[in-house]
């Protein structure tokens, strides 16, 4: 299905885009996979490779302009080119309510949920635009939906990535370059870990929650390779949620 594309994944030594660059490779991209850690990268890297899958790795902290530049260029260097982004790199500095935000956190939201997104976009575009076209995949949330305490000003970040994401779309269609974004809902990886350790907080979560459980990175992985395929040839400009069935839109 991506036999030969190039795919590029930020955050993605783990969760959600681990499983993400596993599941693109295994439908035959040659995956660069990022993160922060040079030793996660290695470790996410060797993985891949144990399991056949053609995977490179580079340390990438997305708020970090050389990083991210970085970032492109080795993908250039080792692919020729660029088919694939997967933007999936999201933090939540702030838990309380918004109107208690510090600038500081607003700041590191706007850093790396939405600007890094974008300029990494507009990095690998030219690439793209050499091969033909290319797709886009932005990691938003359910929260962008319906941003609400505790994770209000989080919620904004994402609620700006479908923003983003329909901005992109216009604008890059022109140059047969989709663009489309992800929503997760509560996904069982470390970055929700505080919502699902604690039995009592996800005993109330899950009742809005029509399925009743938890989604698995593996879950939203398809989603994101089904955007990036042939068979969605026809999609830009959507999010798609995985969400089992959280009540946020019609
Ligand atoms: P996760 O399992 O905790 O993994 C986070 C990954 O991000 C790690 O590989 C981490 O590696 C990397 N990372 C963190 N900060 C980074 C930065 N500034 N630059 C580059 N890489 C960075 O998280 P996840 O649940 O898969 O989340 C992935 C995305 O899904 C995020 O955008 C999140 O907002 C979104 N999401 C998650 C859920 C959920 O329930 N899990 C729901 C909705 C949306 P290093 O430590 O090495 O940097």
């Amino acid at each position: 299905m991506l036999s030969g594309k190039a795919a590029v994944l930020t955050a993605s030594t783990r969760g959600i885009g681990l499983a993400t660059a596993r599941r693109l490779a295994r439908h035959g991209a040659r995956v660069l996979v990022s993160s922060r850690r040079q030793d996660h990268v290695d470790e996410a890297v060797s993985g891949l490779r144990a399991e056949g899958l053609e995977a490179w790795g580079v340390a990438c902290h997305v708020g970090r302009g050389p990083d991210r530049e970085a970032l492109v260029a080795e993908a250039v260097r080792l692919f020729g080119g660029v088919d694939i982004l997967v933007s999936n790199a999201g933090i939540n500095p702030h838990a309380g309510s918004i109107l208690d935000c510090p600038e500081s956190a607003w700041d590191k939201l706007w850093e790396v949920n939405v600007k890094a997104a974008a300029l990494l976009a507009g990095l690998v575009v030219p690439h793209m635009e050499k091969r033909g076209g290319g797709s886009i995949v932005l990691v938003g949330s359910v929260a962008g939906y319906r941003p609400s305490f505790p994770i209000g000003a989080y919620g904004v970040s994402k609620t700006a990535l479908l923003g983003l994401t329909k901005a992109l779309a216009g604008e890059l269609a022109p140059l047969r370059i989709r663009v489309n974004c992800l929503a997760p809902g509560f996904i069982k990886t470390n970055f929700s870990s505080a919502l699902w350790e604690e039995d009592g907080l996800w005993r109330k979560l899950e009742k809005g929650v029509a399925m009743g459980r938890l989604g698995e990175a593996e879950e939203c992985a398809g989603v994101v390779a089904f955007l990036c395929s042939p068979d969605a040839a026809y999609i830009t400009g959507e999010t798609v949620g995985v969400n089992g069935g959280i009540d946020c839109r019609l």
